[in-house]
């Protein structure tokens, strides 16, 4: 006799209707191309029905949300994205929700993040190194001068618009400083780029992200992370050790820069505002623009 075939649950992805539509406007969305997954979202392309604008739609299933704890991480995620308004931060169009999704529509970014530009490039030239680091380092100048921390700065963190502007996104681990001095005692995920006091569970405040911006411009610059071994325990080892080689092709204002931002004491670390005063964007090029061919190779003139 054969086994009787059980019904398969269904993929919450399969649910995701292909029209969607915000209650609060009456505004019809319509389901595009699929752009990535993350945690907890989906994204996909959303049309508006009525302007044909396009936006990145994250889609969470409410399934994914029973537990309160995780409802309240989206609901503070949404709650700082939506107080923040700049240039180099991925905007925040609107949010709702239906009986089975919430969703997010953030300013749409086309040509992904740098963590594909990275995998398919390796290493960048200081140029372009320079290009992208000013426009991320100003975004958080601004969220810092609002006392929000990111948290989770890392390459596919970090968008490209189609004219090749950096857009900072993902605000699922930031939080706020409720007050001056205030350190953070708990954080509730994996960051990509652990500062050492996070790891050693000191109590961690802005300076975290200028480590992480820090391990971003060796990523981009030297072709792998700073701390990268085969096992998590061994690069945390690393990290608490701050064992890491700058390779001597890098110009010395490039190494300065680097070895400033990933001092192991936080308190010796620039702020954000002081980056952007380093040599390293004065002592070479800083184009205005760059080509999209910057995402497959290298421009001609370093
Ligand atoms: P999660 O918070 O669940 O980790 P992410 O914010 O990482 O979700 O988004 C999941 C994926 O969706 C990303 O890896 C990326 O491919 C895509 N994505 C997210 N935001 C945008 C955007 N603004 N523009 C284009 N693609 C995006």
């Amino acid at each position: 006799m054969s086994k009787p075939v059980k019904d398969k649950e269904p993929h919450p992805d399969d649910l995701i209707p292909n029209d969607v539509r915000d209650p609060s406007t009456g505004i019809w969305y319509k389901k595009g191309k699929f752009m990535g997954k993350g945690g907890f979202a989906r994204c996909y392309e959303l049309t508006d029905q009525t302007t044909q604008k396009m936006f990145a739609g994250k889609i969470v299933p409410k399934t994914l949300l029973q537990k309160p704890h995780h409802r309240d991480k989206m609901t503070l995620e949404i709650q700082i994205h939506r107080d923040v308004r700049h240039q180099h931060i991925v905007g925040f169009h609107s949010y709702f929700e239906d009986k089975d999704f919430v969703y997010i529509l953030l300013e749409l970014c086309r040509n992904r993040s740098l963590m594909e530009l990275q995998k398919r490039r390796k290493a960048i030239t200081e140029m372009e190194a320079r290009y992208f680091l000013k426009q991320i380092v100003e975004a958080c100048v601004y969220l810092h001068n609002r006392n929000i921390i990111h948290r989770d700065l890392k390459l596919s963190n970090v968008f490209i618009n189609s004219n090749m502007e950096i857009k900072v996104g993902d605000f699922g681990l930031a939080t706020r400083i409720d007050f001056q001095g205030q350190k953070k005692k708990t954080l509730c995920g994996t960051p990509n780029y652990l500062a050492p006091e996070i790891l050693m569970k000191k109590g961690h405040s802005f300076e975290v992200d200028t480590w992480s911006v820090g391990c971003i411009v060796y990523t981009l610059l030297v072709g792998h992370p700073p701390f990268e071994t085969t096992k998590l325990a061994d690069t945390y080892d690393k990290i608490k050790k701050n064992d890491y080689k700058i390779p001597d092709r890098l110009s010395n204002s490039a190494k300065h820069l680097i070895e400033l931002m990933l001092k192991p004491n936080p308190l010796q670390r620039p702020t954000m505002r002081a980056i952007l005063a380093h040599e390293f964007f004065t002592s070479g090029h800083l184009p205005s623009h760059l080509p999209t061919s910057c995402l497959t190779m290298a421009p001609r003139q370093v």
